[in-house]
């Protein structure tokens, strides 16, 4: 008989209760390939450049290890997401609210076009994970408004079409605010 494949589950993973019990309410069964390859690295704080198309689970690849990594008694932005459209960093800030639906963890989406004062405001609040496009998230760095000296993780999410927007500069700018020992 041919060997057969062990399939991993998200528990295999290293992933906790509270993780799992939220991506079985969102009805995902087992991990896709990426989720299998990317979370075990990212848990044990790896860096990782993962290419893969939207409808694989890519979000959930990282967006796992950021609930997991989450410090809740750290009262900072730990996490960072930078996408290329507003409509990418909703969609984010969506799925890792989904993700943290047992534990408190605050995610906001920021970008251009939305209310400054607003999006400051929440800021104010507190939040731990900070998804948005990089022209607004440098507007709020140079407004002092957003402190990224705390961030553990900071995720690229299509990095080749911020790269083709023009966005690199942006990009080398964020990531100066982010700890070096990252
Ligand atoms: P993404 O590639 O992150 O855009 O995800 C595509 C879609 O697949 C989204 O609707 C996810 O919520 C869903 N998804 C991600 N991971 C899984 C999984 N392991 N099982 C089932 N659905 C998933």
């Amino acid at each position: 008989m041919a060997e057969t494949e062990t399939k991993k589950t998200f528990r295999d993973l290293g992933i906790s209760e509270k993780v799992l019990k939220a991506l079985d309410d969102m009805g995902f069964e087992e991990p896709s390939p990426i989720q299998e390859q990317a979370i075990p690295l990212l848990l044990n704080g790896k860096d990782v450049i993962g290419q893969a198309q939207t409808g694989t689970g890519k979000t959930a690849a990282f967006g796992v290890p950021i609930v997991e990594r989450w410090d809740p008694k750290l009262k900072a932005v730990q996490a960072l997401v930078l996408t290329p459209t507003r409509e990418l960093a909703i969609q984010v800030a969506e799925e890792i609210t989904k993700i943290a639906k047992y534990v408190r963890l605050k995610t906001i989406a920021i970008y251009g076009g939305q209310s400054i004062e607003r999006q400051i405001r929440s800021l104010r609040f507190g939040v731990d994970v900070v998804i948005g496009t990089p022209g607004r998230i440098m507007d709020h760095i140079r407004r002092g408004t957003l402190d990224l000296s705390h961030v553990g993780i900071v995720v690229l999410d299509e990095a080749d079409e911020m790269l083709d927007m023009g966005f690199i500069e942006d990009i080398e700018f964020i990531l100066r605010e982010t700890p070096t020992d990252r």
